[in-house]
């Protein structure tokens, strides 16, 4: 299925769903970050690499994109950045969109080309507890740091009365669990399926202790890597919802979640 500005409204598209180098740079799954409309305004959030045909092939058209978001300057969450910027900017011809990105992808090697930066309208660079008015009915904060090596922020997006929170990529501290608290739909990066200490990404066990604490109405889990590929996303979904009550789903590439009625939209 095919999108129009009209069937993306009030939608959420994963536009990819893998996680670290295997599953992205071995193109197990796509990794083009997680496009979001609220009320017709659009945030691309992690363009990581084929981000831009990704949406596109989707019907996706990423001069529609009002902002976007970077967690962190790793390649699987930015590497299609600064085509989306130069496709939201017409190559420059209209000075447009925003960008929320922390300090580290923009000084020193930045992930995002100073010619592109400086077609946009506003760059902002995350600090923790950052929060930001983006329309009317939207507010995006940063409410934390996260432990990942280079600079990581998760989100929370309040719409209208919605709480939508993404805990992108981060070893397990119990400060997150306050941090994304009042979230009515989790996204949660879950790379890994056994927890392995010298890794910082979430294993399937602290996303369901993520999941059981903040106690959202759904928590959809994404990012994954091999070792999550190999247990089948959705039987660890199924086995997360049993063991919390909350329901919780494994995204799949190009999945859209209606977020008005939090169901996922059956696709033809
Ligand atoms: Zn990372």
């Amino acid at each position: 299925m095919k999108l129009t500005k009209e069937t993306l409204r009030n939608k959420l598209v994963f536009l990819g769903t893998a996680g670290a180098r295997y599953v992205a740079f071995g193109f197990l799954r796509q990794a083009g970050g997680l496009y979001f409309n609220f009320d017709g305004f659009n945030v691309h959030v992690d363009p990581g690499p084929g981000a831009f045909v990704h949406a596109h092939r989707k019907g996706i058209d990423s001069h529609w994109t009002e902002a976007v978001i970077l967690s962190h300057r790793h390649l699987d969450h930015c590497a299609d950045v600064n085509h989306v910027i130069e496709a939201m900017t017409l190559g420059g011809k209209k000075k447009r969109g925003i960008l929320f990105c922390p300090e580290d992808a923009v000084s020193q090697d930045p992930v995002v080309l100073e010619y592109t930066r400086g077609n946009l309208k506003t760059v902002n660079i995350v600090k923790e507890g950052d929060s930001y008015l983006l329309s009317d009915s939207l507010k995006v904060s940063f409410p934390i740091k996260h432990a990942h090596r280079v600079e990581t922020y998760g989100l929370f997006f309040k719409w209208k009365n919605i709480g939508i929170a993404y805990i992108s990529d981060t070893r397990f501290f119990s400060g997150l669990i306050d941090a994304y608290k009042g979230a009515d739909l989790l996204i949660l990066n879950v790379t890994l399926y056994k927890k392995r200490p010298v890794i910082d990404h979430l294993s399937s066990e602290e996303a369901s202790v993520l999941i059981k604490e903040i106690q959202p109405k759904v928590a959809v889990m994404t990012h994954f890597g091999r070792t999550m590929l190999e247990a089948k996303p959705w039987l660890v979904a199924n086995a997360i919802t049993d063991s919390t009550g909350i329901k919780t789903l494994a995204a799949y590439d190009n999945m859209i979640f209606d977020l008005e009625s939090f169901q996922v939209v059956r696709q033809r």
